[in-house]
């Protein structure tokens, strides 16, 4: 293990020392602009060690935002795949969220040794995830494959960092009310328009207080408790969600800048003028290769279809067996990339549908999404051709071989039929096709869902709910 790594979970436990009576920190597994996550065992008295992973927020985040990411995973984690959470310690301005851990695989490891069967349950699981946090009003906006956990052996999935989630008009997150949206938060669109967005938020969180805070609604979500739980909650150095999310708004108060002492203090309330601070100094976007045409543009108001163009750049990695598919560091580039695979005049136009020009200086056209992804991943579709001629199987499979270069996971092991100058035994074969993993014979489902998810009108893009029941899934069961 590195040193900086030793020297960082040295750093955790000085900062949230509770930690210390009830884990130990055995590494660090990733580090982001917002986070660090370790993973921890819990030794308990009597049972087994428990694996959990240890989320540590940057100080610097704004309360609300700290609270909200909890709230995510207090209100909609735990089930359909989305990740729960188990326990959440503070002290001062550091906040670490303990999830279960899930062992997981790298995406871009494991990309071209999926079976095609593989995929289909791989997107049927990440679609899953997105029903339920969608059903909650709950726009993810960083759907990626880091933030999808997969266990291949286990089958077992988990949506994961809800840092950057925003809340539909409707929002069943209280604490998502009060998130910034990112064009009030980036705004050069011109003060009138954002004060006045501004003033409607406040009342939001006026009505919202004088009923019952966004803090107390959190702990009335049912939260799993198990026999682990209890026993560390007896501990009391643990605190509990509702401990963490009072003390959170209670510190945007007493941090508030115009110094204001008014009622709201006293209580685990937030004060508006905090609220209407800009929230974060640098902007939280999610990854521009995976931002929908209506993120790029920045569409002031977005929804929950932002999410499922992100699931369909996932699907077309997985499709084309390259990753990342768009590699742009900025939201034009990323733009642009997106028309020279949907077309430079249909992007345009699905722009104008939602109120922005888009102007391109070259026309390009829409690709064939089969011919794309096959291209690419080097496979070619014999599907059609071997049900029509099936007395030639073995032809058809030696051509493959010789005229198509494969990537290297689908050549054979051992391969003989070169040497035998094209005598084939059935075994050699079949074991052909078992290499081929299903990825000779992707059916057009495949591709006709992959244009619904990359709808470029939001409007019509499919919903998380329908590409469930697409006949793609057919056979795969909710
Ligand atoms: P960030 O905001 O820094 O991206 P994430 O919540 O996405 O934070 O976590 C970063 C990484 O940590 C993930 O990509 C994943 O590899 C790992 N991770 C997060 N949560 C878990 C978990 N519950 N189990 C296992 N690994 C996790
Ligand atoms: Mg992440």
């Amino acid at each position: 293990r590195l040193r900086g790594v030793e020297k960082d979970i040295e750093r955790l436990y000085e900062a949230v020392p509770q930690l210390g009576s009830v884990f130990k920190i055995e590494d660090k597994i990733g580090e982001g602009t917002f986070s660090s996550v370790y993973l921890a065992t819990a030794q308990l008295k009597m049972g087994p060690e428990e694996k959990i992973a240890l989320k540590h927020l940057i100080p610097t985040s704004h309360p609300i935002r700290i609270a909200a990411e909890l709230q995510c995973l207090t209100v909609a984690g735990g089930q359909d795949n989305v990740m729960g959470v188990k326990y959440c310690f503070r002290k001062n301005d550091h906040v670490v969220i303990a999830m279960p851990y899930l062992e997981h695989e790298s995406f871009l490891e494991i990309l071209n040794s999926l079976s095609f069967q593989e995929v289909r349950e791989y997107m049927f699981n990440l679609f899953k995830a997105l029903r339920r946090i969608h059903q909650f009003g709950i726009v993810h906006r960083d759907i990626k494959p880091s933030n999808f956990l997969y266990n291949r052996r286990l089958k077992k999935y988990a949506l994961v960092d809800f840092g950057l989630a925003q809340g539909t008009c409707d929002t069943k997150v209280e604490l998502l009310k009060l998130v910034r949206s990112e064009a009030q938060q980036e705004g050069s669109v011109g003060l009138s328009v954002q004060r006045s967005v501004l003033g409607e938020r406040n009342f939001n969180i006026q009505s919202s207080i004088s009923h019952e805070s966004p803090a107390a609604k959190l702990i009335k979500q049912p939260k799993p408790m198990d026999v682990t739980s209890r026993k560390l909650a007896t501990k009391k150095k643990v605190v509990s969600t509702k401990t963490v999310t009072s003390n959170i708004t209670r510190k945007a108060a007493s941090t508030c800048p115009a110094n204001l002492t008014c009622d709201c203090y006293a209580t685990d309330q937030v004060c508006s003028v905090c609220l209407s601070r800009r929230q974060q100094v640098a902007p939280r976007a999610g990854t521009p290769g995976f931002r929908a045409p209506e993120v790029l543009t920045k569409c002031p108001n977005q929804t929950t279809a932002i999410d499922m163009w992100s699931a369909g750049v996932i699907f077309l990695s997985l499709l084309s067996g390259r990753y990342p598919f768009y590699k742009a560091s900025d939201d034009l580039t990323a733009l642009a990339q997106i028309m020279t695979i949907r077309g430079s005049r249909e992007t345009i136009q699905a722009a104008k549908t939602f109120g922005k020009s888009v102007l391109c200086s070259k026309e390009v056209p829409a690709q064939n999404l089969r011919t794309l992804c096959e291209r690419l991943r080097g496979t070619p579709s014999l599907a059609v051709e071997k049900q029509e001629d099936h007395a030639h199987e073995s032809t058809l499979s030696l051509r493959t071989d010789q005229n198509l270069k494969l990537p290297p996971h689908m050549e054979l092991p051992g391969n003989s039929f070169h040497e035998d100058g094209g005598d084939i035994s059935e075994t050699s074969v079949n074991k052909h096709q078992a290499n081929l993993k299903g990825w000779d014979q992707v059916p057009d489902e495949a591709y006709d869902l992959l244009d619904k998810l990359l709808d470029l009108n939001p409007a019509t893009r499919i919903t998380a709910q329908e590409a469930l029941i697409h006949p793609f899934f057919q056979d795969l069961s909710l």
